[in-house]
């Protein structure tokens, strides 16, 4: 190990997804001296960038990432985050987080909103079959719209998005947090990546700095305000690291499966991911058209069973329904590494109702009764481990002084929708109360 390395700075935020890419750039606007630490690289510009190789290469255990109950999880580690593999969907926070919370972002969600152009694709982009899933569901009386996206297919060179955008988005059309970082950047922040932070040093009950690791130095970093922004998963192991026990405890995911059917002509693979979305507020969860990529396909239904990984031959036919269940807090993300997110059975129930849903449009859209299938649980959302109103304050401020959490852990309960704007909101809050 070479000497340690000491770094300054007014502001340190750990973690360049979509809260900590935001605030970086917020704060050096308002001219402070902002430190970003990302443990990950950029990965924009690699030739495997948004290939199934890259997945591998850029998400946590090659994207193996599994809870003690076996659910997946897809925990992207590079520069801005998960947004550097998401489908692109954007949704207003939830009702319930100003009414219940006192957690008011309509102002910046409306600016972003306007910053980003954020709009539904126009209709000749959303999907021949996607929009005939969304049909089927409005005859049933479900009321499906059009899903707002973080997508420009102007800016795209040219215009090429389908299930594979997950892996990473090649076209260019998708907005990434990593574009935030740039711009941060350009005005002065200070990036470092592959600088791990293992945890917060406090002195006489204020945050003073981090430590951690830069490659193989270690380093430590000091400012007056520092703000974890590692995601759901790690600013509670930084925090748990730093003393706080309850971090971790319990835990939100927006729990996720998908609901296959089978038809004669071409099924949704090859088409932008959800472009038509219901929220069904009451029952607690998001229905959207959605399909796993190509060779992610059969790998995630072995896990189902060989039968279901068989028919990966017909994946250019499949009409796929997304389920995210606006989850109970659950399980939790441990000091040992391990990672749990049990269903409850409340939310086992919902889950049962709304894949009967699924069927109901499926057939309606035209899909083999019997060819219909759920596929196993992933997490894509993984949040509510640092919840807002238990370990921060409305401000996000932890009980030490001197020391945020603006991430998607801070969600007090499941979000059930897409989860950046509300993310991007939080931090343009947090930068005006820093400021
Ligand atoms: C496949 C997929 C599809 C999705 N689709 C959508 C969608 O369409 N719309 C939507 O709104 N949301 C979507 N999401 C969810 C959304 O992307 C995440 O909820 C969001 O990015 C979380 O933001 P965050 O700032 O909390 O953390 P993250 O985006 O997870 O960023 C955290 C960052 O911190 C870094 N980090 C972690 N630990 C450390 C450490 N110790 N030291 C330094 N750096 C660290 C990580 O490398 C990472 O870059 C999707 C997610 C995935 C995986």
């Amino acid at each position: 190990m070479s000497s340690p390395l000491i770094l300054q700075s007014d502001v340190l935020i750990i973690g360049s997804g979509p809260g900590g890419a935001t605030l970086s750039r917020e704060l050096v606007r308002r001219g402070k001296r902002v430190l970003l630490l990302e443990r990950g690289i950029d990965q924009r510009s690699r030739f495997y960038y948004g290939t199934y190789p890259g997945a591998m290469i850029y998400a946590d255990r090659l994207s193996l990432l599994f809870t003690q109950e076996g659910l997946n999880i897809v925990r992207p580690l590079m520069v801005g985050g998960a947004t550097s593999m998401y489908c692109g969907c954007a949704a207003p926070p939830p009702a319930w987080l100003k009414q219940k919370y006192g957690v008011d972002l309509d102002e910046e969600v409306s600016a972003t909103i306007e910053e980003l152009e954020i709009a539904p694709l126009p209709a000749e982009l959303r999907g021949e079959a996607s929009t005939r899933i969304a049909q089927a569901a409005q005859a049933l009386g479900y009321d499906w719209q059009p899903q707002l996206k973080f997508m420009q297919p102007a800016r795209a060179h040219p215009f090429n998005c389908g299930a594979k955008c997950m892996l990473g988005c090649r076209c260019g059309a998708k907005w990434n947090a990593a574009e935030y970082v740039d711009e941060a950047v350009a005005v002065g922040a200070d990036l470092r990546t592959r600088a791990q932070v293992k945890q917060v040093l406090i002195e006489n009950g204020q945050a003073v700095g981090v430590a951690g690791t830069i490659g193989r130095t270690p380093f430590t970093a000091r400012a007056e305000t520092i703000v974890l922004a590692a995601g759901g998963i790690g600013s509670p192991r930084i925090l748990q690291a730093s003393g706080f026990r309850e971090a971790g405890q319990g835990m939100t995911m927006d729990t996720t499966v998908m609901v296959y059917g089978f038809v004669k002509e071409r099924g949704i693979g090859n088409e932008p991911p959800m472009t038509w979305s219901w929220e069904n507020n009451d029952e607690g969860y998001m229905l959207s058209t959605l399909m796993d990529p190509w060779l992610l396909y059969p790998l995630i239904n072995s896990l189902k069973g060989l039968k279901y990984a068989l028919t990966w031959p017909r994946w250019n036919h499949v009409l796929g329904v997304m389920i995210k269940l606006k989850d109970d807090i659950s399980g939790g993300v441990f000091p040992d590494g391990k990672i749990s997110k049990p269903l409850t059975t409340n939310d086992r129930s919902r889950l049962a109702q709304a894949e009967q849903v699924c069927r109901k449009i499926l057939i309606e859209a035209g899909a083999e009764r019997s060819s219909i299938f759920m596929t196993p649980l992933r997490g894509t959302h993984p949040s509510g481990t640092v919840r807002l109103g238990t370990l921060v304050n409305e401000n996000l401020q932890t009980e030490i002084s001197g020391l945020y959490v603006c991430d998607a852990s801070v969600f007090p309960e499941a979000l059930d929708r897409p989860t950046v704007l509300t993310i991007i909101g939080l931090a343009k809050r947090l930068a005006k109360y820093l400021a």
